[in-house]
């Protein structure tokens, strides 16, 4: 009998008719003869509110207590969605990560998964049941209740594949694969019938929010093919595998952006040794994480160091900063957090000349400022106004020729 494993997202259970149109779709899966073991995310909106509602009653929430109570929405739908199996008549059973045996390190909103104890798993398959495991959160080693990170759901699913040694991880979403850009943005986006771990990782980490980061890089880890398909229609869907079977390689694969990019410029900054761990140690500290950085060359001495954050950590970075900035004898500390990023991804550039300069001149031409750029070695991102992101998507989508499919 194959285990098969398959997650849920959000919007696919979003309320009681698509959580029985989920459980039909399990239901299916196991009268095949199949062993089914499930992740959901939360219901909707139901993180986004449970964030809301925290910051209505207390605006800076103690991490352990937000994350215990993120935790619950995936609870909810982890249990309606077996009662809805039992309604059919099915054997399901519900299990919270912790039960699961998903264990995790101790940074609350962002933790790892370090380990997964399948047992429980294992004997409720035995059983006969379907088993259902709400995805996105894990257990420290001092019993408290962590999440992955927002999307986190996608890690839990492909995690758990991998320690059942499940053939492929199932994502079932509202979108009917991984597109060459986001297709809410971009119409006329390609679905790709396959794509690399490699360049998988690189939209992900680049925000397009389809996969959660971590869930690729497990995925590349363990070999694990991933496929995402839609939750509503029957359609093929996108394979994330390793090397070999390679579709075609265009040498741009596909557009990512986000729109939630801030920046802070520490101006002034006397140019000596120990100057950027003065910056960065504290930020690090408070569990800020800080994308790019870029670093003037000095005159006089004298340089400014500019780095990029999420929107949400601007405050409390900047509270951590100023006080730095003036131990450091730094001039001004200023900060900008209505940015977005757009990057251009593919294998095919590795060592060839001309993208950065064909992206720079598509950018030119829509009169689109380029405030930062940072690249890797599959990858070139450009940081611009957050208001001229959907416009530099679109045309660079086309300047790639990527509409063409
Ligand atoms: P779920 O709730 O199922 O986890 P998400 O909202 O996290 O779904 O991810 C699916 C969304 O990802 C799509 O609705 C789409 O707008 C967005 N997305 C961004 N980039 C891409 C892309 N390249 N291909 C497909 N979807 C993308
Ligand atoms: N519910 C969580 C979120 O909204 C996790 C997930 O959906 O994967 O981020
Ligand atoms: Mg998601």
């Amino acid at each position: 009998m194959a285990i098969v494993v398959q997650k849920y997202g959000g919007s696919s259970v979003a309320d009681a008719g698509k959580i029985r149109n989920v459980a039909r779709r399990v239901s299916e899966s196991f009268s095949k003869g199949n062993k089914v073991v499930v992740v959901v995310s939360a219901m909707g909106d139901t993180t986004d509110d449970l964030i809301e509602l925290a910051n209505k009653i207390n605006p800076s929430p103690e991490p352990r207590e937000m994350d215990l109570l993120l935790s619950t929405g995936e609870i909810v739908s982890s249990t309606l969605l077996a009662m809805a199996l039992h309604a059919m008549g099915f054997s399901a059973v519900a299990l919270s990560g912790p039960q699961a045996g998903i264990t995790t390190d101790s940074a609350f909103s962002r933790a790892r998964i370090t380990g997964i104890e399948p047992k429980r798993i294992v004997k409720e398959l035995s059983k006969g049941n379907i088993v259902i495991i709400a995805g996105f959160q894990g257990l420290t080693s001092d019993n408290d209740i962590t999440t992955l990170g927002r999307g986190g759901s996608d890690t839990t699913a492909v995690a758990i594949a991998a320690s059942l040694k499940a053939k492929i991880c199932e994502i079932y979403t509202d979108v009917e694969g991984v597109y060459t850009a986001d297709p809410r943005l971009v119409p006329e986006a390609q679905k790709l019938n396959e794509i690399g771990y490699e360049e998988m990782l690189e939209m992900a980490t680049s925000g397009a929010r389809v996969l959660h980061h971590r869930s690729v890089e497990l995925g590349q880890v363990y070999n694990m093919p991933i496929l995402v398909a839609s939750s509503m229609v029957d359609k093929p869907g996108t394979i994330i595998q390793g090397g070999e079977n390679m579709e075609q390689r265009n040498k741009v694969r596909g557009i990512a952006h986000d729109m939630d990019v801030a920046k802070i410029t520490v101006g002034g900054v006397p140019d000596r040794p120990g100057i950027a761990a003065a910056i960065f140690m504290p930020l690090a500290k408070a569990g800020i994480s800080v994308d790019t950085i870029v670093q003037n060359a000095s005159a006089n001495n004298i340089t400014d160091l500019t780095f990029t954050i999420t929107r949400k950590d601007v405050a409390k970075a900047m509270e951590i900063i100023r006080p730095v900035a003036k131990q450091i004898g730094a001039r001004e500390c200023l900060n900008d957090s209505k940015l977005g990023k757009v990057s251009i991804i593919g294998t095919g550039m590795q060592n060839a000349p001309g993208y950065a300069a064909k992206m720079f001149q598509t950018l030119y031409a829509q009169n689109i400022n380029i405030q930062l750029i940072t690249t890797s070695e599959i990858r070139i991102t450009c940081i611009i106004a957050e208001d001229k992101v959907k416009e530099a998507v679109k045309a660079l989508h086309k300047a790639f020729d990527l509409d063409k499919g």
